[in-house]
């Protein structure tokens, strides 16, 4: 490859791709420097995962115990054509996971009686501050008051008030007696202490001060309860976690987000809904997409991109599985076991003071401290401390008798507080809160009872989805590298998957470890002091990191800096972001040749110079080149008194070789679920670390149970979880130790000489852009297909749609720049199928020659038509083919490895106008199947 592209050696090539003032070379300290073998890693983790200690955890507060289906942990979460799926923006190769998504978003509008939800958000706590922003913007930023129900877990608490404080709101926490200014209130149902609690009033006060008011709930506790919809709420959200995804530490999770349908075109995240392909056949696709960050840049509706696609599928299937019977028995099984605790409690002489529950208890006790203290020691039990003299216990579904028998030991052997206390509490669910009806009447629902059934199930959706265990994805931006098996199989050990984010931070020794020497080995890579790890996605990363740099302002006096510098070419979390951080957003151009104007942020910085908070730059920069000007343009922002937040994405093209701090910038994130190797999950999961110089370091996000950073400056949380989520770190504190520094440095010089390879092949056939005058792109390159509007009436959408008929996944489409393709190969393919992707590629521009020179029409041709469904092929008859002018063989199989290495798209072109124009967003209920 190096002498296919003229070079002698690696390290001549890097030096010319590289810019000198940027090729930095500062080795790494990574520990080992070769890196370990798999064996050694895998012996390594084992004695990191031993110092965690797994004790039954009661501790509640949103995280739950849970039996994880194995048909579903072997078929899901540990399958690769599952976890290593892109988000389905290709709906044609992705119909498995968005009928899957379908699923999740019925099981959740069913349970909170709602009509819309989406597919998912990233935890409990931010998606409570999302509704706080939907019902903020419903008020048109009128209002400024926002009732918090003491009723919500603390960490929500936490999550609402660090997004309310950039917007001013003010929160309160008593409902005020004058409401003219109040746009909204949120409370718990069940509330943390466990209480039901009816909201009828407190909705009708929220609304007749125009406000809108959102619960949170518990999906299995809604199996049985009456769905927050009869309270009249207009936004229900909540986690998914107990419906057979693991703890882990904190996470991944799936939030859920539920709303009336007045707000369905104001939902934050993804959304999918049904259409129609060519043929008319139902199909579904991502849906309402002009909301969100990639065409509203700081006007969406939220700046989530990457949310938790793989756990909202596992929820889902494990709705599926157990089916309307299935869940309400385990529903009504944790009530039951709650009810009998209770009167033991009681009858021990310890009062329960909530008076209805669905799973939890909160139970008087003379020192608290003492009680959970007594029940590790003794029983090995976690028990939640609330205040001194109160502790509660929350059942789920993995309590055996002898985990109940256990739990009221610990009581039986601790002095009585109030003897001859009587048991007037209810059994049963007071009737003003169980549900009537019937839930999950849907055939999907009722069908996969038997593991038999559940496995065909998970298999034919999934057989329909396009992964990289089909072929390379190359989507720029995206980085869809490798993830290895060995660094995947370590977050299903029950040391890692089982813990309680609250628990004793002493039973944590092993995470301690493992996330001390990420951290640090982060730290390295982007030449910065410390990390937080935190943010559940890269944009919530960008969001912290803003956050910091505006704390750091206010320490310093300087609070009115609030402009935010993004060039034009940014992805569109990066505006999304700011303005979720209330910075005011000011673009910069870029000039012809795809560099940030600098004459334009010289201005700029100047103009702003009193106000300027920030610049926001990604480098190498969106369109894939090493700017040769980013420290001088580091410079010009500094000089105006602002900081550098550098978009971190693009780490794959950095590691070892130069880095943010080494050029500069202040602030980053990375995106672990790109660079290190964390799989996509077909939309999710995500970690977006960020990491700081040391000015900025006082000001991480901490957390308000276990303090992750022990700062008095530290930033309220942005996640319900001290580390985010904490399980899958594992994957990218294992990719960084096999690789070890001289490992990781060579993997950043590979992708560099993948990207310049295909972008050579490619040139002949394609105009490359902004490589022009023999300069090398970095890590992904931008193919230019905007002439042939003219000349062939095609558009990159064709052009995309056609590769899946060869198939592939179409590279990054008509972004940072309309009308191209942007491909980033990573290190992880291989000569051959870099190959295989240019060879489809050539022969796609053949189809388009074709077409220029008049040999096939401009409307039915081959691209036009594409992608073409085994249906679409069998069923016209041999008369209806004949209006096409090719043939099904060059339809299906236009080169020669399609013969043994064939993957079917499994609908032909899906209609994104019609699907959104008849918004439906849910599974057909069984009613209506029947007419
Ligand atoms: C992927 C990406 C992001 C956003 O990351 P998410 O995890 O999807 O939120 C931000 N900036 C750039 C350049 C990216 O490629």
């Amino acid at each position: 490859m190096l002498s296919f592209l003229g070079y002698s050696s690696m390290d001549h090539f890097v030096s010319d791709v590289i810019p000198s003032n940027i090729l930095v070379r500062r080795p790494l300290s990574i520990e080992p420097i070769a890196g370990f073998s798999e064996c050694e890693l895998t012996a390594r983790l084992r004695s990191i995962a031993n110092k965690n200690t797994i004790l039954r955890s009661y501790i509640g507060a949103g995280y739950y115990g849970t039996i994880v289906p194995p048909v579903i942990q072997r078929n899901i979460l540990e399958c690769p054509e599952w976890y290593t799926s892109y988000t389905p923006y290709q709906p044609e190769i992705s119909q498995g996971r968005l009928e899957s998504l379908l699923n999740f978003q019925t099981m959740v509008t069913d349970l909170t009686g709602m009509s819309i939800a989406n597919a998912s958000l990233l935890d409990e706590a931010t998606a409570a501050a999302e509704a706080m922003l939907l019902s903020f913007n419903s008020a048109r930023g009128k209002k400024k008051t926002f009732y918090v129900d003491p009723s919500l877990h603390p960490q929500t608490i936490a999550c609402i008030r660090s997004r309310a404080s950039p917007f001013n709101i003010n929160i309160v926490y008593d409902l005020p007696d004058i409401d003219e200014d109040l746009f909204g209130g949120v409370a718990q149902y069940p509330a943390t202490n466990g209480s039901l609690i009816d909201y009828s009033v407190l909705s009708n006060r929220i609304h007749s001060a125009g406000g809108l008011f959102s619960m949170a709930s518990d999906l299995l506790a809604l199996c049985i309860l009456k769905p927050p919809s009869e309270f009249g709420a207009d936004i229900v959200f909540g986690s998914a976690q107990r419906f057979g995804v693991p703890m882990g530490y904190g996470g991944p999770h799936a939030a859920f987000f539920a709303a009336s349908d007045k707000l369905k075109r104001k939902i934050p995240g993804r959304l999918v809904g049904i259409s129609k392909d060519r043929l008319g056949n139902n199909a579904f696709r991502l849906a309402l997409q002009t909301r969100e960050q990639h065409i509203r840049r700081e006007k969406a509706t939220s700046n989530i991109c990457t949310a938790q696609a793989l756990l909202a599928n596992m929820a889902a299937m494990y709705a599926i599985y157990h089916g309307p019977t299935g869940l309400q028995n385990i529903a009504n099984r944790v009530h039951s076991l709650t009810s009998i605790l209770a009167s033991v409690l009681i009858k021990l002489g310890f009062p329960v003071i909530n008076p209805t529950w669905f799973d939890t208890l909160t139970v008087s006790v003379a020192d608290s401290r003492e009680v959970v203290a007594h029940a590790v020691a003794k029983f090995g039990i976690n028990l939640r401390q609330i205040d001194r003299h109160h502790v509660s216990i929350s059942i789920d579904e993995t309590v055996s008798k002898q985990d109940l028998l256990d739990l009221a030991s610990i009581f039986a052997t601790l002095p009585a507080l109030q003897l001859g206390i009587s048991a007037t509490h209810p059994a049963i669910v007071p009737s003003v809160f169980s549900r009537s009806g019937n839930i999950l009447e849907y055939e999907v629902f009722t069908s996969h009872h038997t593991e038999t059934e559940m496995l065909r199930y998970v298999h034919h959706l999934q057989s329909k989805d396009l992964s990289l265990a089909n072929s390379m994805i190359p989507l720029g931006s995206c980085t869809m590298k490798l993830n290895a098996t060995t660094q995947m199989i370590p977050i299903s050990w029950p040391e890692f998957s089982s813990l309680h984010p609250f628990a004793p931070r002493d039973q944590a020794r092993g995470y301690m470890e493992l996330i001390g020497e990420l951290e640090t080995d982060l730290a390295d890579i982007t030449g910065f002091a410390a990390t937080s790890l935190q943010p559940n996605s890269g944009a919530q990363g960008e969001y912290a990191g803003l956050r910091v740099i505006r704390a750091y302002f206010e320490a310093k006096g300087e609070s009115h800096r609030n402009i935010c510098l993004i060039p034009v070419s940014a992805h569109g979390t990066n505006p999304a972001s700011a303005a979720m951080a209330g910075m005011k957003v000011v673009a910069v151009k870029c000039t012809a040749q795809g560099e940030l104007d600098l004459t334009d942020l010289k201005q700029k910085a100047n103009r702003y110079s009193s106000e300027l908070a920030a610049m926001m730059v990604t480098y190498p920069s969106t369109f894939g080149i090493f700017e040769p000007k980013v420290r001088e343009a580091i410079d010009i922002v500094h000089a105006s008194g602002g900081q550098v937040y550098m978009d971190g994405a693009n780490m794959n093209a950095q590691i070892g070789l130069t880095s943010p701090g080494d050029l500069g910038a202040d602030v980053c994130h990375l995106n672990l679920h790109k660079t290190f190797c964390i799989p996509h999950g077909g939309g999710g999961p995500g970690v977006g670390p960020i990491c700081v110089r040391q000015h900025l370091v006082p000001y991480l996000p901490s957390h308000p149970i276990i303090p992750a950073v022990d700062s008095a400056y530290a930033i309220e949380p942005v996640a319900a979880a001290p580390w985010g989520s904490a399980s899958i770190l594992a994957i990218s504190w294992a990719y960084i130790k096999l690789m070890g520094a001289q490992g990781i440095t060579r993997s950043t010089e590979y992708a560099l000489l993948n990207a310049n390879y295909m972008a050579n092949r490619l040139r002949e056939h394609y105009p490359i852009l902004y490589t022009d005058g023999g300069r090398r792109c970095a890590h992904e390159f931008i193919v230019d297909l905007r002439d042939l509007h003219d000349s062939a009436g095609i558009e990159a959408i064709d052009v995309a749609k056609r590769l899946q008929d060869y198939g592939f996944h179409a590279p990054t489409m008509s972004w940072p720049v309309s009308g191209t393709l942007m491909v980033e190969p990573t290190e992880s393919e291989s000569l051959s199928e870099l190959d295989r992707f240019c060879d489809a590629m050539i022969a796609i521009k053949a189809e388009i020659d074709e077409i220029v020179d008049g040999k096939q029409p401009r409307v039915n041709n081959l691209l036009k038509n594409a992608p073409h469904s085994m249906k679409d092929l069998l069923q016209s008859d041999d008369e209806a083919w004949k209006s096409r002018p090719y043939t099904r063989q060059r339809a299906a199989y236009p080169l020669e490895y399609l013969n043994g290495h064939k993957f079917w798209p499994s609908v032909t072109r899906v209609d994104d106008t019609y699907g959104d124009l008849n918004l439906f967003c849910t599974c057909e209920p069984i009613s209506l199947q029947d007419e």
